[in-house]
């Protein structure tokens, strides 16, 4: 693979995956050897869910780095005023204002990672990926462990109550009891069809 940084000015690098696939892992990973190097680093993440640590960006598997909630897209460019690398997690939450504001950020001339899940629970693409990964200079889609079979995850089933989320729930649910399985394209339809069971009972 080549890979050739912009010779001069920013450039956009997108990490996409299921969860569970460790998106969250390898941003932290590139930005702390951004760090190494001497670069101001900037981690931003939605404030949507505020669950969990609101000053780190905090994987599965516990690896863990500062970062700061902002309140939308417009917050998050306005934090980023002095940072060489911004990262920016989660970024399926985010409006669709974040395409705009990553380009701004690769116009100043800085290195922006963004990662997020490309498909929402559906398998549908989710908020602004497709635009930030057809932008991107460098697209990883990385892959978990099917939690039904141990194959290569590719899609993120939401549980409810142990049983695949009905189609037509909403898409983003924060703090609802729901639980996430990573799955392969054939555990993750042998779900759908249940689900759609469910719906139709
Ligand atoms: P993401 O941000 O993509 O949701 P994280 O970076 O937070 O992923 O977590 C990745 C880590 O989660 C892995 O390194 C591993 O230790 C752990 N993990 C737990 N369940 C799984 C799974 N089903 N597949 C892969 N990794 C898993
Ligand atoms: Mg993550
Ligand atoms: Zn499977």
């Amino acid at each position: 693979m080549i890979r050739n940084v912009p010779g001069s000015g920013g450039w956009l690098e997108v990490i996409c995956g299921p969860m569970f696939s460790g998106k969250s892992e390898e941003l932290i990973r590139r930005l702390r050897r951004a760090e190494i190097a001497g670069q101001r680093v900037l981690i931003v993440k939605p404030r949507v869910d505020d669950r969990y640590d609101v000053a780190h960006v905090v994987s599965h598997a516990g690896a863990k780095m500062r970062a700061v909630s902002v309140e939308d897209s417009r917050d998050a460019l306005r934090r980023a005023d002095g940072y060489d690398a911004i990262g920016v997690d989660e970024a399926q939450f985010f409006d669709e204002h974040i395409v705009e504001t990553v380009e701004r950020l690769v116009g100043e001339g800085k290195r922006v990672v963004a990662a997020g899940l490309d498909r929402d629970f559906r398998g549908e693409p989710f908020g602004a990926m497709p635009l930030l990964l057809c932008r991107a200079e460098f697209v990883d889609k990385l892959q978990a462990v099917c939690h039904r079979c141990g194959g290569a995850a590719t899609r993120t089933q939401r549980l409810v109550d142990g049983a695949p989320a009905p189609f037509d729930g909403a898409t983003i649910q924060i703090g609802a009891l729901d639980s996430y399985e990573a799955r392969c394209g054939d555990c993750y339809r042998a779900g759908a069809a249940l689900s759609l069971d469910a719906a139709a009972v």
